[in-house]
């Protein structure tokens, strides 16, 4: 599909806008002057035009959709206050009028693209609108549903408490693990598999231990308090025991643990579950675990290669709870494909009657670098996929769970979102925090980036994406990104600033 541009250059937030109604297609986009003529390359086309004539500044969107053509416009006062944001949140407007009218769907998001719309509905809260209102403000302006923003407005209710007890100068640690034992169909991720690295397994845990005890030395120096651990991927359980326990001994070693809220170690896929990793987890100090079926269909499971069984998972759930562990987590994911509504309902409700404390519940989400799109997406359905969801949203509500925290990606089908629920107060620290942004994040690890919060922005180190990369470059890059943060940090304390709430970037 074409997208021709006149007299701006919104591409970004445009671009949004049409992925929410056509997921899977590529744009080309063309930015053109105001004045500039273009010639018809046919097919399918939208036209996105700004002109501003002396104080009025006339915003229009051209649509050709097949057979059928629409337009719409609207005009603005070009002295209007923050004049570039409005254009473009007024051509976003119109353009997703005018997709909802062609193709007849109606995202339940509205035009809401962001990651974080729990931070957005927070932010109107605290600027002291009534719950009420926030509703039919969304509503009006950005077309979204009104479950949806009760959902949003939940989730904010629920994360309050635990925010309000975040420790002063407190950071969280993360911990990447980028190995898998085989990929997924719907993997986007970097992740290698075990096998694949094998060989440098063992220089990999020993740089990663070496990063963990630069971090804690930051830690000390600057007398900031640790407040969650999080182990992710990946599938840390790759790693052997042995891995395990060094890299978590590593962690108890640089870090005073007294004060942590939650140490969080994946264990997504069932078949790297062990009573041997479970016990090294536990003995250094884990206490929540998240064991991963993704559904309970076993064909659905062989369809997204993730060469586990379903017994594997509740043997490995079972053996969870077996070791001690009391926050259990678990995913599934709605519309993966060759799945149906039924089979996801049957998924849900068997994992409602292991109990966990946790159910993490995710819309799918389409990337071009996934093995599933190699082979199309014609078996995925979005109105399957937002039936799903609706399904989970009233049924763990209706089985004593609340929403903890949400946050979409791009191109999910049904435009949903990913909810986690947790019931008795267990909420994940580490989610919250780093879903709503209000703390200091120290990652280490291949892939890691570390996030410095402070005076309402956030400063962004990354590590090396590969973990080949990451031991080539650990001394020049790593190292030095590790330096850059701790300064970071270190003005931020001087100026007491360091986390609270960064500023919201969200549409
Ligand atoms: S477990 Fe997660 S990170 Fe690993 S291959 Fe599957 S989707 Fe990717």
């Amino acid at each position: 599909m074409t997208v021709i541009l006149r007299g701006h250059n919104f591409k970004y937030e445009i671009e949004a806008v049409c992925k929410l109604f056509f997921p899977v297609r590529s744009f080309s986009f063309l930015c053109l002057e105001g004045s500039e003529q273009y010639s018809d390359p046919g097919g399918d086309i939208i036209v996105l035009t700004r002109e501003i004539t002396g104080e009025s500044t006339r915003l229009s969107v051209f649509s050709r959709l097949g057979e059928s053509s629409d337009s719409l416009s609207e005009s603005i006062s070009s002295e209007a206050p923050d004049f570039e944001k409005a254009c473009e949140f007024i051509l976003c407007r119109l353009l997703f009028m005018l997709l909802r009218k062609a193709t007849g769907a109606s995202p339940e998001w509205g035009m809401l693209t962001g990651v974080r719309p729990v931070k957005l509905i927070s932010g109107l809260k605290a600027s002291g609108m009534s719950d009420e209102e926030i509703c039919s403000q969304l509503e009006k302006n950005c077309f979204v549903s009104r479950e949806k923003t009760l959902l949003a407005l939940k989730t904010a209710e629920n994360q309050s408490a635990l925010i309000s007890a975040t420790p002063k100068n407190s950071v969280s640690l993360y911990v990447s693990i980028p190995f898998c034992p085989s990929r997924c169909a719907y993997c986007s991720f970097v992740s290698q598999t075990v096998a694949g690295f094998y060989r440098l397994m063992p220089e990999y845990v020993r740089r990663l231990c070496e990063e963990i005890s630069l971090v804690g030395e930051i830690v000390r120096s600057e007398g900031l308090v640790l407040d969650a651990v999080y182990f992710g991927g990946g599938t840390p359980t790759s790693l052997s025991a042995e891995d395990l326990e060094t890299v978590m001994r590593a962690v108890s070693k640089s870090f005073d643990l007294s004060r942590l809220r939650e140490y969080t170690v994946e264990a997504g896929r069932p078949d790297t579950v062990t009573p041997e990793k479970l016990r090294a987890i536990l003995d250094n100090g884990g206490d929540r675990i998240s064991v991963n079926p993704q559904t309970l269909t076993q064909s659905v499971l062989d369809a997204i290669g993730r060469r586990h069984t379903v017994e594997e998972f509740f043997s490995a759930y079972e053996a969870a709870e077996r070791a001690g562990f009391k926050r259990i987590n678990v995913d599934l994911i709605a519309g993966l494909p060759t799945d149906s509504f039924s089979g996801f309902e049957k998924s849900l409700r068997g994992v409602l009657e292991l109990s966990p404390a946790n159910i993490t519940v995710h819309a799918l989400s389409i990337k071009r670098s996934a093995d599933l799109m190699q082979g199309g997406s014609e078996t995925l359905s979005a109105a399957e996929t937002s039936k799903m969801i609706a399904l989970s949203n009233a049924l763990l509500s209706e089985r004593g769970y609340s929403p903890y925290y949400l946050y979409r990606q791009k191109n999910q089908l049904g435009n949903q979102e990913n909810v986690g629920w947790e019931i008795g107060g267990t909420a994940g620290v580490y989610n919250v925090n780093i879903m709503e942004e209000i703390q200091t994040v120290l990652a280490v690890g291949a892939g890691a980036s570390t996030k410095v919060v402070s005076g309402g922005k956030i400063a962004r180190f990354y590590n090396p994406k590969y973990p080949l990369e990451y031991l080539k470059k650990f001394d020049e890059t790593v190292a030095a990104r590790k330096r850059e943060a701790a300064k970071k940090i270190s003005e931020a304390l001087l100026n007491d600033d360091l986390n609270g709430r960064a500023e919201n970037e969200e549409k």
